[in-house]
């Protein structure tokens, strides 16, 4: 049924709230009208109503409850009414009841009258009045179809009948009215709730869902780091607790942690500035993760782990491994795609990295720190080699660095216990065995009675930094010791010193001061002093390095290049650094006892040195026949254990008071 405009709620709400109930007439016959009127109207059959009304809706109704009041309305004309009805519905004021006449001509029927008037308006009452000879009842229900909405009224009349019927129906209607209203508020607050709750659904699902959202970022930054989004420990140390866990269960089960960093990181954040490095190590995350995938040949999705512990240090979990081959592997491609060029913002840099590896199986780890810090310490012994190398972990190692702990432990005090002293190896004229000085090497006599070679503490010492106390130290030795021999023995004046001094030492700002300082002090001839320093020191050019060439210049002060041949292994540049002396390093005297190629290469360096007025002193000279061929080579200076190995100031001092000639020394 389309819906009409007098069924909609809200204009029922108007309509049925307002005090008079209106009744349409329809008839012909114009003085119906008037007996209707009598009949409904209260001022004349008040008493009448009361009592019908009394008799319809129970006794205890009062008269102001019960008295209605009607606004009749008339039709004469079924098409009338029908225009009334409408009308009434269009202002809101619909009609209650319809009293419709059967016969009206020359118009519609009350039958047709009344399916047009139900057509319009759904909720009138209709009462036909009808006389006996007209239509019967099934006719009109065959027309009409049966409804609670029309009632019969045969003529004549009865003037009670009419009243109950009009009080009857209109109250019905008003009724229906009002559940109407009321079912649809009912309707409407339940349609209100349904959006209400709707909308705290949608509101709900929302909220879970950005919680989630939030819940998820926050997982990823406890387990990520922030600026290569690579896993961090936490989520490394997780991944690799569950290879250690596996490896115990699965005895053929092998997994390996690659520990890496950035050879010279540092320098690169020092020269370009930090947020460059910060580049950098984004890019290297790439690189490394691009290549772990590469290697992956797992047919499962792969779970090998690419993280970043913070600074420059990355560490590769290899989920699954065969052999230890495996990891080297990774090692070497991971070296291969670093030494790829990187261009930044412009910049070209070139990179490469140090890796340590530990490989877990069944029994070796029991807890994922453990492995980790093997790889870290071969790590730590791959980047003492050389840069960009790799090294894989054995038990060794791990003693070594136990040992290098302990020795940086101990080198703290052994100054303030007087545990370091220096000997004095003699530096030989190879020409007629004449002393032509000394080498100042440091000694450690350890508490527990071991010596510990300087070879052993002394990178430790530059390591740690602790080289420029003992450095210092050992030139005010050395120098003071010099000084005293040269004022006891009138015959010796013209012996020199030499004195090893490590990169760190000249790279320290007051080095210089520190050196005019220990020659005021200890009184010794400058002339007198040669610095020791190694082939890299005196390449690297740089200020504090410049400034030292030119401050031992003006003091006479020699320098002396180390372990000649060890690097660079090239005369040409010699002739821009203010060296006098080269001590050729001990593999080429040692090795001339072996090969025609060493004495070949000694030779080219002894005449290209000779022809620069550069003298040589060969170190390591432990064989007459080392002598022999140094001597046919014409170096000039020797030193080595064939002459004397180094010993304490006392036994120096012994020899120099003996009136000490020279070494034997002919052929
Ligand atoms: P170096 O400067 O090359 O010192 C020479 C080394 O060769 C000394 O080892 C010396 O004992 C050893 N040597 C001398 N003749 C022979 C020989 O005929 N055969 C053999 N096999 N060896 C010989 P040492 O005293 O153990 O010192 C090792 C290194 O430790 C030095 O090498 C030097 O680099 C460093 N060092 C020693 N004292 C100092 C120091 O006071 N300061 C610094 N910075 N380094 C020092
Ligand atoms: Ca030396
Ligand atoms: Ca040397």
């Amino acid at each position: 049924m389309a819906e009409t405009q007098n069924s909609h709620p809200d204009n029922i709400e108007i309509n049925y709230a307002r005090g008079k109930r209106r009744i349409l007439i329809i008839d012909d016959n114009h003085a119906i009208h008037d007996d209707f009127r009598k009949i409904l109207n209260h001022d004349s059959a008040d008493e009448e109503v009361l009592a019908a009304e009394q008799a319809l809706f129970g006794e205890s109704t009062s008269r102001e409850q019960t008295v209605v009041e009607y606004d009749l309305d008339s039709a004469y004309q079924g098409e009338e009414g029908l225009g009334k009805v409408t009308k009434a519905l269009e202002d809101g004021a619909s009609y209650a009841l319809a009293f419709v006449d059967m016969r009206m001509p020359p118009g519609w029927d009350g039958l047709e009258t009344i399916a047009r008037i139900f057509e319009a308006d759904q909720d009138i009452q209709v009462v036909i009045c009808t006389a006996y000879s007209d239509y019967s009842w099934n006719q009109i229900v065959d027309r009409l179809g049966t409804s609670d909405r029309l009632l019969i009224l045969k003529k004549p009349f009865d003037c009670a009948e009419v009243r109950q019927l009009a009080a009857a129906l209109t109250e019905k209607w008003r009724l229906g009215r009002k559940a109407a209203v009321k079912m649809h508020q009912l309707e409407s607050a339940i349609q209100e709730r349904m959006e209400e709750l709707s909308n705290s659904n949608e509101k709900l699902r929302l909220e879970i869902a950005q919680r989630e959202e939030a819940e998820d970022k926050l997982r990823h930054h406890a387990l990520h780091d922030a600026l290569t989004e690579l896993p961090n420990r936490v989520l490394l140390m997780d991944r690799l607790g569950r290879c250690c866990e596996r490896s115990r269960r699965e005895p053929d089960y092998h997994y390996a942690v690659l520990y890496m960093d950035i050879d010279n990181f540092k320098l690169v954040n020092d020269s370009l500035g930090h947020p460059y490095g910060d580049k950098l190590l984004v890019e290297v995350a790439k690189r490394l993760n691009a290549c772990i995938r590469a290697m992956d040949t797992n047919s499962r999705p792969t779970a090998n782990t690419t993280a970043r512990l913070g600074g420059d240090e990355f560490v590769i979990l290899l989920d699954t491994i065969r052999e230890v081959k495996d990891a080297v592997r990774v090692a070497q491609r991971i070296h291969l795609t670093l030494k790829e060029p990187f261009f930044i913002d412009g910049h070209e840099v070139v990179s490469s990295g140090s890796i340590g590896i530990a490989v877990g199986h069944e029994s070796n780890y029991t807890c994922s720190d453990d492995i980790l810090r093997d790889a870290d310490t071969a790590l730590y012994e791959a980047k003492r080699d050389s840069k960009g190398n790799f090294k894989v972990f054995d038990s060794h190692m791990r003693s070594r660095l136990i040992k290098r702990h302990e020795i940086e432990r101990d080198l703290h005090k052994a100054l303030e216990r007087n545990e370091l002293d220096v000997a004095y190896q003699p530096i030989v004229s190879l020409i007629n065995g004449r002393l032509k000085g000394f080498e100042a090497l440091l000694r450690w006599h350890h508490p527990d009675s071991r010596n510990v070679p300087p070879d052993l503490f002394v990178p430790i010492a530059e390591e740690t930094g602790q080289i420029l106390q003992i450095g210092e130290w050992v030139l005010r030795q050395a120098c003071g010791q010099m000084s005293q021999w040269h004022k006891q023995y009138e015959q010796h004046r013209n012996l020199s010193i030499s004195v090893n001094i490590s990169p760190r030492q000249i790279q320290h700002p007051d080095f210089i001061a520190m050196l005019d300082e220990v020659l005021a002090e200890t009184e010794l001839d400058s002339g007198k002093l040669n610095l020791e320093l190694t082939e890299g020191v005196l390449m690297n050019q740089d200020k504090s390095t410049m400034a030292l060439f030119g401050h031992c210049e003006a003091r006479k002060i020699n320098l002396h290049m180390d372990d000649f041949g060890t690097g660079y292994s090239s005369l040409s540049y010699l002739h821009n650094l203010p060296v006098g002396t080269i001590k050729l390093d001990r593999s080429f005297v040692q090795n001339l006892d072996l090969s025609g190629e060493y004495t070949a290469t000694v030779q080219a360096m002894v005449v290209l040195a000779n022809n620069r007025g550069i003298s040589i002193i060969a170190e390591g000279i432990e064989t007459s026949n080392q002598l022999v061929q140094l001597q046919a080579l014409d170096c000039e200076y020797g030193q080595g254990f064939y002459f004397a190995k180094p010993m304490s100031p006392e036994l120096a001092g012994d020899l120099l008071a003996q009136d000490f000639v020279g070494y034997k020394c002919a052929s």
